[in-house]
């Protein structure tokens, strides 16, 4: 039997990222005439594990009670303890960064290979092939994952969503798996967030060390809110602290697939644009009329941003009033 299997970890949020991954593994399976098996790890509400049935030929919760939020050597054995049983040829997971820690970590357990951010998968003479971005989102990299089973994480939201169908029957199984706590969490702390998921947001403006400080940012802030933005930042801004490292876009950032990108004082570094390649319009206002930024954008404004800032978040609040 052909396994393909998508793996939601503890808590996992019923969203946007999972319906693109679910759907990943399910065309992968079909393609493949296999089924799509989905796998989630420790504690899930009733609703949600409900939900992914009906995108899954198979639902196995595996349960363990020390389980019921995210530990790293737990989550791994109990995932290396199932998908072990169920020989998969892939295992999908998302982009969040536990996913991301944990898919070289089971690819290794496990004797496959894997990769990241991965783009799509198919199927190309019996082997699996999967596409990345490269070289900042110039070029797209495919690689044959020679070793089964191939194990990935998948860029948000860049996958079509799943379809839903007849629903799969609720496995739960109580996994023995070893407890090796190398790692403890010892506190969680939850950054306040009163907007939308940057990954989620249709529209953002984003701030680089072009602007003049955190200041500037409270400016950027008020444009947004006008515009129904979510407010990123390039590392350069994050580095200098006038902005939590969770509003990074790019490539060791978020990556983000807005209807409308606006970056501020940013110059465009390839590992930037790498978190923005998926944004519908980039727009970009920069002093420097050779910034790369201006290669990548539909609109743009050759001028310092605090000439635009303010009338145009004015502008925009009179006319939208
Ligand atoms: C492995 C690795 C991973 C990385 N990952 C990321 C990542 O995830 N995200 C990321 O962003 N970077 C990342 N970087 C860093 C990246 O290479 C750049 O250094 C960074 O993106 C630069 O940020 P910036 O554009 O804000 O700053 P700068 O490159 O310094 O650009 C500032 C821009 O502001 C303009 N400017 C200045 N004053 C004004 C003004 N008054 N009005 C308008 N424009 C003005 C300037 O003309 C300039 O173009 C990574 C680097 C490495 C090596």
């Amino acid at each position: 039997m052909i396994n393909i299997v998508s793996c939601l970890l503890p808590l996992f949020e019923f969203d946007r990222a999972t319906e693109g991954l679910l759907g990943e593994s399910q065309r992968l399976a079909k393609a493949l005439g296999g089924s799509h098996v989905v796998v989630i790890a420790g504690h899930a509400e009733d609703s949600k594990v409900s939900a992914v049935a009906e995108y899954a030929d198979r639902l196995i919760v595996a349960e363990h009670s020390d389980l019921t939020s995210y530990q790293p050597e737990l989550c791994l054995s109990v995932l290396r303890s199932v998908c072990a049983s169920l020989q998969p040829h892939a295992i999908l997971l998302g982009s969040d960064t536990y996913s991301q820690e944990l898919t070289p970590r089971l690819a290794h357990r496990l004797g496959g290979c894997s990769a990241g951010d991965i783009q799509s998968l198919a199927v190309v003479q019996d082997s699996i092939h999967a596409t990345r971005p490269a070289y900042g989102g110039k070029a797209v990299a495919v690689l044959d994952m020679k070793t089964s089973p191939a194990v990935v994480w998948v860029r948000d939201r860049s996958m079509e969503v799943a379809v839903a169908g007849e629903p799969a029957k609720i496995e739960r199984l109580q996994v023995e798996a070893e407890n090796i706590n190398t790692t403890k969490i010892v506190d969680r702390r939850s950054e306040e967030s009163s907007g939308q998921r940057l990954e989620d947001a249709s529209i953002i403006v984003s701030g680089g060390r072009g602007l003049d400080g955190p200041d500037s940012f409270e400016d950027l802030r008020q444009l947004a809110v006008t515009m129904g933005a979510e407010v990123g930042a390039s590392r350069a801004a994050c580095d200098s602290g006038w902005i939590t490292h969770s509003h990074q876009v790019g490539q060791t950032g978020k990556k983000v697939a807005p209807q409308l990108y606006l970056a501020v004082a940013i110059s465009g570094a390839s590992q930037h644009m790498m978190g923005v390649s998926d944004a519908k319009i980039i727009a970009a206002i920069n002093t420097d009329p050779d910034a790369p930024i201006f290669k990548h954008c539909q609109f743009g404004i050759v001028e310092d941003y605090k000439q635009i800032i303010g009338p145009l978040q004015e502008k925009l609040a009179s006319s939208l009033s």
